[in-house]
């Protein structure tokens, strides 16, 4: 069986090395000129030895499926762990989160509501194992009630806010519980970072039979009964008995114009934000030692600044300090438009806030990058609105971030959706 996966992200690649081992021929086409994805990399100069990330990355101990696969290409030396500084920013100054000691020493609340925020917490990560009663409430009333009400303003509605903005209150507990459950607070890496991993996979899978076109974005997919034609705009028609689409709804619903309406429904009802991230390459560190730092909006205008280079050595970026400041909003914000200057004028004071010494001269350059589909959002009793790996559609499959709820998007469940509809579609094709 000829199988083609549109898009050469971490679970197309995944789905690709499963196929071809159960003896199918693969053919990726990706619409980016490298595979990754979203996980994907860029070199801000020449003198860089190691890509960057477009969107700030790093992985928890928990990603047993990522961590699996690293070691079945046989890469697992690359793979390293650190326990850079997490902090929250409050009150003028940050405080650091990576420890439960250190979470309950915040003074954000009385030590009472501390201590019942911390066997809440205790009690989502080691004893809820089920999470569908949790889905049928918003993390905001679930939170508010167990948790109470000091811990719900200080800790939990900023995260929710953050990361949703005005969907904040919608967001289901099943969510948030996932957060909690698969973190840790050491963070891992690959050397030459995400962007090699995925070139890792496809020196992998390309060597194992498949073929691999970069630069290929596919305009349609048509199916005449027997078997799928794959158009893109250089005019080649390419052609397979079966496809599995990797990209958001809203491209498959642009490739496949043959979607019945009841399903097509379906895809309207997921909803997602996009993300934008200016990374910065500076002269000198903005703070003296974190990593990661939550920022409250709307007191600042971005949810997280991330100093990469207070987790990966400089070195690897020719002495250049990275920070990422970026945030999660909907398609039709300002953010989504808006130049790279107007971005840095926009967020220069909240630089300043964090270190009064900075100044302008310290950014050597500036990028930003942005993506339409980059956070699905789960309402109240979300299982229900996701659609099979399998769609009404002969053969055509389609496996994405809105497949792997109840877990938060993430490089390690891309991953196992890859497996996953790499299983579907070989137990459907014996
Ligand atoms: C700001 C941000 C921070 C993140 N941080 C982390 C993190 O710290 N750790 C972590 O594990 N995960 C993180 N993630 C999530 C992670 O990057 C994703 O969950 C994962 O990469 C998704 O992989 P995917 O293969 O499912 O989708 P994608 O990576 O989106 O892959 C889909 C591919 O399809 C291609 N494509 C689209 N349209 C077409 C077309 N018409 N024709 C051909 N190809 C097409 C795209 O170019 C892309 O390569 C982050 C994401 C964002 C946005």
């Amino acid at each position: 069986m000829h199988i083609l996966i549109v898009g050469a992200g971490y679970t197309g690649l995944t789905a690709a090395k499963d196929l071809l081992a159960a003896g199918h021929k693969v053919t990726i086409c990706e619409a980016a000129p490298a595979p990754g994805g979203l996980a994907s990399g860029f070199r801000g100069s020449d003198r860089w030895e190691w890509p960057l990330e477009r969107f700030y990355h790093h992985l928890f101990e928990t990603d047993s499926d990522l961590r699996s696969l690293i070691g079945d290409i046989g890469q697992s030396d690359k793979l390293f762990f650190e326990a850079p500084r997490t902090v929250q920013w409050w009150r003028g100054r940050t405080w650091q989160l990576d420890s439960p000691v250190k979470v309950l020493q915040l003074p954000l609340m009385p030590f009472i509501d501390r201590v019942r925020f911390g066997f809440a917490i205790a009690y989502l990560k080691y004893i809820v194992r089920d999470w569908r009663p949790l889905e049928r409430e918003t993390a905001a009333s679930w939170s508010r009630r167990v948790m109470g009400e000091k811990a719900y303003t200080g800790m939990i509605e900023p995260l929710l806010r953050g990361k949703f903005g005005s969907l904040a209150e919608t967001v289901n507990m099943a969510w948030l519980w996932s957060r909690f459950k698969a973190r840790s607070f050491k963070l891992g890496y690959y050397r030459g970072g995400f962007q090699a991993f995925a070139d890792d996979m496809v020196k992998y899978v390309v060597n194992k039979g498949a073929t691999v076109h970069f630069n290929r974005p596919l305009t349609g997919l048509t199916y005449d009964g027997q078997a799928w034609f794959a158009t893109s705009p250089n005019g080649e028609i390419l052609n397979a008995d079966r496809v599995l689409v990797t990209t958001g709804p809203d491209v498959l619903k642009r490739l496949v114009m043959s979607l019945p309406a009841t399903y097509l429904a379906g895809l309207e009802k997921l909803q997602s934000l996009g993300a934008m991230v200016m990374t910065l390459a500076l002269r000198q560190p903005l703070t003296e030692n974190d990593y990661w730092i939550n920022m409250p909006k709307p007191e600042f205008p971005m949810l997280a600044m991330v100093e990469h280079t207070h987790f990966i050595d400089a070195k690897h970026y020719d002495g250049d300090h990275i920070l990422y400041c970026g945030d999660y909003v909907p398609v039709d914000h300002p953010y989504m438009t808006m130049s790279r200057n107007e971005i840095i004028e926009a967020f220069l004071p909240a630089l300043q806030r964090v270190n009064p010494a900075f100044e302008r001269s310290w950014i050597r350059d500036a990028w930003v990058h942005r993506e339409r589909y980059a956070q699905p959002v789960a309402p109240v009793n979300h299982s229900g609105s996701i659609p099979p790996i399998k769609t009404p559609v002969d053969g055509l499959y389609w496996a994405s971030m809105s497949h792997v709820y109840p877990w938060d998007r993430g490089t390690n469940f891309a991953v196992e959706i890859g497996h996953r509809a790499a299983a579907v579609l070989i137990a459907d094709n014996k």
